[in-house]
């Protein structure tokens, strides 16, 4: 059994995988804020994890994937208010959303999915104990967390004091001891959710509410937290300091004992936003193409690099799942005389390197004379159970997908010939081909790794 290895985001190291106990491996991923549609970069985030939960199952006897629903939120508050309707009629409006888009894209369900409403009298045992231990005061009817009461403060994002006010985009306060101080609960008028706590009627911070719903259902401290890059400072970091802070330790990993962060998806290079109106949602998406499509997308680039989202993820994906479905479809034999071939496992061990798992099996596929029938299906089956791929019957797939092969390969045997053309240093030729394609509608995109194409938009 290959070990796995994981980039480890609190010592900014690639480590040794070692469970805590080998026969209950634990995880924690933070799962969404539901008052809206999701989009893809919840989507890489909800498959990265998936993924990684599949690859862990596969080696260990017993996984609990905890992933939470975040259903109280003053973004929520705000959402229900502008539709004037009440917030868990929202939320589980898109809490179900979710879950269909997620089931979607074969992400399975994680183990528990807690969420953070039905954990509030948790919430308020946990705050009380912060109090206790002098890491956290009252003022107003809000609790804060004091941040210089926790020395381990910033390990995480290797930020310093200046850095973390930048970063957290705290409101200047004077009720607040400290300026780097963040809430821990907070004060509910009547027309806003609240539940009833030694502070009076409110609502718990966003922070508080993982730490709890990570160790009612995992003990702390547990293996794995991930999370999206974008979470990492302040919420992992608030994170730790709170769950050391409750049990008086300076150590991180008495928390949790490695962390996985995963990149950004970016439109054209850059972030989804508001303001630009390029975010992509999922729920769009999925009426256009085959969720089994999207995912293989999204598992294109390794999970740490941000993704940059174009047409052509979604073309090779096609591709790469037709030419499997096809060889599936044409091979029913036994596979149970085969070997798991093209370092598939090891890839996958290797800090969850898809790309290169993915380039292995477009290499089976596309020289399948040169290996045995029984060990391409077996590693299709290995390959496809881990990254989520491959679940339909073949014939299923070919009734839903109508792609044209002929034109992808054509295409790619232009961008080899061009680079021949290119090494031999004849330009003009070079630029005819690229010229050709461009008049097909086809972008080619040179970068140091090779050349990939897209779809001119
Ligand atoms: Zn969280």
């Amino acid at each position: 059994m290959n070990e796995i290895y994981i980039h480890d985001s609190l010592s900014n190291q690639k480590k040794k995988f070692e469970p805590i106990d080998s026969n209950n491996i634990r995880m924690y991923a933070c799962g969404p804020t539901v008052y809206n549609y999701a989009h893809i970069g919840n989507a890489r985030m909800a498959i990265v994890f998936d993924t990684f939960a599949r690859l862990l199952r596969s080696k260990y006897p017993n996984v609990t994937y905890v992933s939470n629903i975040t259903d109280i939120d003053d973004k929520i508050i705000e959402a229900a208010n502008e539709l004037n309707v009440p917030i868990n009629e929202l939320t589980s409006k898109y809490t179900d959303i979710y879950n269909q888009d997620m089931s979607n894209l074969n992400v399975l369900p994680p183990d528990i999915q807690p969420k953070a409403t039905e954990y509030v009298e948790d919430m308020i045992k946990f705050i009380e104990k912060l109090v206790q231990n002098d890491k956290a005061y009252e003022k107003d009817g809000h609790v804060f967390f004091h941040v210089p009461s926790y020395p381990g403060y910033g390990k995480l994002s290797n930020r310093d004091a200046e850095q973390q006010l930048a970063g957290s985009r705290v409101q200047v306060s004077n009720i607040k001891k400290n300026q780097q101080d963040f809430v821990l609960w907070k004060p509910s008028s009547n027309c806003q959710p609240g539940w009833d706590s030694p502070w009076g009627l409110g609502r718990p911070g966003w922070h508080t509410e993982c730490c709890v719903m990570s160790e009612v259902n995992l003990k702390i401290p547990f293996d794995i937290h991930g999370g999206g890059q974008d979470l990492l400072f302040p919420h992992h970091e608030n994170e730790i300091a709170q769950s050391c802070a409750s049990i008086n330790s300076d150590n991180p990993e008495e928390y949790a004992k490695y962390w996985m962060h995963n990149g950004f998806v970016t439109i054209n290079g850059e972030k989804m936003s508001k303001s630009l109106n390029n975010i992509i949602l999922l729920n769009e998406l999925l009426k256009e193409h085959d969720g089994e499509t999207i995912r293989l997308a999204l598992l294109s680039s390794q999970y740490r690099k941000s993704l940059d989202w174009n047409k052509n993820l979604l073309k090779q994906a096609e591709v790469l799942l037709k030419r499997a479905y096809d060889f599936l479809d044409n091979y029913d034999g036994d596979d149970s005389k085969g070997d798991l071939i093209g370092n598939i496992p090891e890839h996958l061990s290797n800090d969850l390197d898809t790309p290169k798992a993915i380039t292995s099996i477009n290499e089976l596929l596309k020289n399948k004379s040169s290996y045995d029938d029984a060990s391409i299906k077996k590693s299709l089956i290995y390959a496809g159970n881990i990254l989520g791929i491959f679940c339909k019957k073949p014939s299923e797939w070919s009734k839903q997908n109508n792609i044209d092969e002929k034109e992808a390969n054509e295409i790619e045997k232009l961008i080899h010939k061009r680079n021949v053309l290119k090494k031999a240093k004849d330009f003009e030729g070079a630029d005819a081909i690229r010229d050709l394609l461009h008049s097909k509608g086809i972008e080619l995109i040179d970068s140091q790794e090779g050349t990939t194409w897209k779809l001119k938009s």
